[in-house]
């Protein structure tokens, strides 16, 4: 075997799932057919998810350093502003980072390949999947280069992170169903001046469209997204001082543009592939599931694609799993991708629908319901969570148990562990339970009970035991998280609960780690 995982394609998603197979020592090797990292900005909001994803990888503090923090998010409609929903507030106690980061894809890229490098892979560039023959122990994977030269690659496993036209997906004859958008969409990094609140997302909505202004790094640098005026669909010469008129007409008469330093523009597709995996070949990010752009969703849930697959794969190579665990990643990200495309989707309808009465619908009614419910701290908190991705959950894998059915409110199986602040220590500082967490391993969090006497559990290096010691600080904050005490909760790598219960069961745990996550002794 040459290889034990071939990374296919070197975005976002694939350099995520090499840095995370590398740290948790996998042998990987990650092709592109490009000759070098994408130039190109493409997406650019990074949600609190990817951040505290970021945090655990030690790159989030560059990505923060790189970024522009969008604290807020503002709605105008008819030249006045209807809403603003206060990013920060509705998530300081949710994540540490209770914003949405504006970072380009290509600093998202270079940070993750930087980091790459660091832990001592690097990019096969020039590299391009063209044929992949599945054996029952691996997989050939024909590779071609620009001077026409190919060769062939044995791997035991091959993930597809070739973007929406996967040649994994393809040559794994896995069908891509959906359909694209009938609109043209453009995309403009300008510097400009006008009505925008500056370092936070405005959204201008307009009878027949709308247009997204995002802050960019620096001063009155904005990337502006917006539907191709009709005069305009259609035509291949389309540029930005052809669609300035329709700009200035909804989103300001004193919009003013210095600079247009990128114009693209684009059509979308909504599709999701009807199966993630064939066999020894998995498919992650855009080339799984694609849908348009509505709250920046793409980028980052290509991320937690990666970020749910390595820990899963990295036992089954090292052979501390059984392959049985591997089912597990369609079975969680699919419910994800699809439930995904249907809420993007009915929002986008709703934001590009060209009839008069989505029109009025979109001015009058949208803005009002925006500005009523978002101005309700329930409603932005649930908002947050839905967009920051924290509110993800797996409630309903094989992997998640929740013993002794815990009380509605708290945590369970299959959630994204709460983020606390708690005394690890009886008469220790308060400390940031992300950062006491390590990814890498399991953690078994015990609360309002004594340690299990010593041997009863042999944790191995795979887990990490922590008793949550008595305390008015840590029975508070368990309080605001709704964690009962006495419980305990055993975290898989990726943060999420995968078994909780009340009193710890040692044959509880044996039992779950044996036969649901099918770890070998
Ligand atoms: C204009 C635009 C704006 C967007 N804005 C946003 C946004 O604001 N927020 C958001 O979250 N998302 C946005 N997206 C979507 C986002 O860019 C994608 O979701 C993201 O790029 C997916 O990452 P990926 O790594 O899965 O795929 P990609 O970024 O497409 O990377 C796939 C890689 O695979 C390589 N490859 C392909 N085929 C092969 C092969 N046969 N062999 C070897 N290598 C191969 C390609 O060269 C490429 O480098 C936008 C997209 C576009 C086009």
């Amino acid at each position: 075997m040459d290889t034990d995982v071939l990374i296919v394609g070197a975005g976002p998603t694939g350099l995520m799932l090499a840095n995370q197979l590398v740290l948790r020592g996998v042998r990987a090797v990650i092709i592109d057919r490009h000759a070098g990292p994408s130039l190109q900005t493409r997406a650019l909001g990074v949600q609190a998810r990817t951040l505290e994803i970021y945090a655990q990888l030690g790159i989030v503090e560059r990505a923060l350093a790189l970024g522009k923090r969008g604290t807020g998010a503002n709605i105008w409609a008819q030249g006045r502003r209807m809403a603003r929903v206060p990013l920060g507030e509705a998530g300081q106690a949710v994540t540490p980072y209770p914003f949405i980061l504006i970072l380009g894809q290509d600093d998202n890229e270079r940070i993750m390949g930087d980091k790459l490098r660091e832990l001592g892979l690097s990019v096969q560039w020039n590299t391009e999947l063209v044929g992949l023959a599945q054996q029952p122990d691996g997989v050939t994977a024909t590779l071609k280069h620009p001077d026409g030269t190919s060769r062939n690659i044995r791997a035991g496993w091959v993930a597809g992170c070739d973007g929406a036209r996967s040649a994994v997906r393809e040559l794994s004859g896995i069908a891509f169903p959906g359909a694209p958008y009938e609109h043209v969409f453009f995309v403009a990094d300008v510097g400009a001046t006008g009505s925008m609140v500056a370092d936070e997302v405005n959204v201008y909505l307009w009878r027949k469209g709308f247009h997204l202004l995002f802050p960019m790094r620096g001063r009155d640098h904005w990337r502006i997204v917006g539907i191709l005026p009709p005069s305009l669909r259609g035509r291949d010469d389309a540029t930005f001082e052809a669609v300035i008129p329709s700009l200035r007409t909804e989103a300001g008469a004193g919009l003013s543009f210095q600079a247009c330093s990128w114009f693209s523009t684009y059509r979308i597709h909504h599709r999701a592939a009807a199966r993630f995996r064939d066999r020894r070949c998995f498919l992650l990010g855009d080339a799984a599931h694609i849908h348009s752009p509505v709250g920046a969703q793409g980028m980052n849930t290509g991320l937690q694609d990666a970020y749910n697959l390595a820990w899963k794969l990295a036992l089954v190579v090292q052979g501390r799993a059984a392959p049985a665990l591997l089912d597990s990643y369609e079975d969680e990200r699919i419910p994800i991708a699809r439930r995904l495309l249907n809420t993007t989707d009915r929002a986008f309808r709703l934001i590009v629908s060209d009839s008069r009465l989505a029109g009025l619908f979109r001015t009058k009614v949208i803005a009002r319901i925006a500005a009523f419910g978002l101005s309700r701290p329930r409603l932005q908190r649930l908002g947050f969570r839905g967009v920051s991705q924290t509110a993800i959950h797996y409630r309903k894998s094989p992997l998640s148990k929740s013993l002794d059915g815990p009380p509605a409110a708290a945590p369970r199986a299959g959630d994204r562990f709460p983020w606390l602040r708690l005394k690890f220590r009886p008469d220790g500082a308060i400390e940031d339970s992300f950062q006491q967490l390590d990814d890498t391993r399991f953690q078994l969090l015990l609360f309002g009970q004594l340690s299990p006497p010593a041997g009863a559990l042999d944790p191995g290096d795979l887990l990490r035991l922590h008793v949550i010691p008595a305390d008015p600080v840590n029975d508070a904050e368990l309080a605001r998280a709704q964690i009962p005490q006495p419980s305990f909760y055993l975290l898989r790598p990726d943060g999420h609960v995968g078994l909780c219960g009340a009193r710890l069961e040692i044959a509880a745990i044996e039992h779950y780690l044996s036969e649901r996550l099918h770890l070998r002794e």
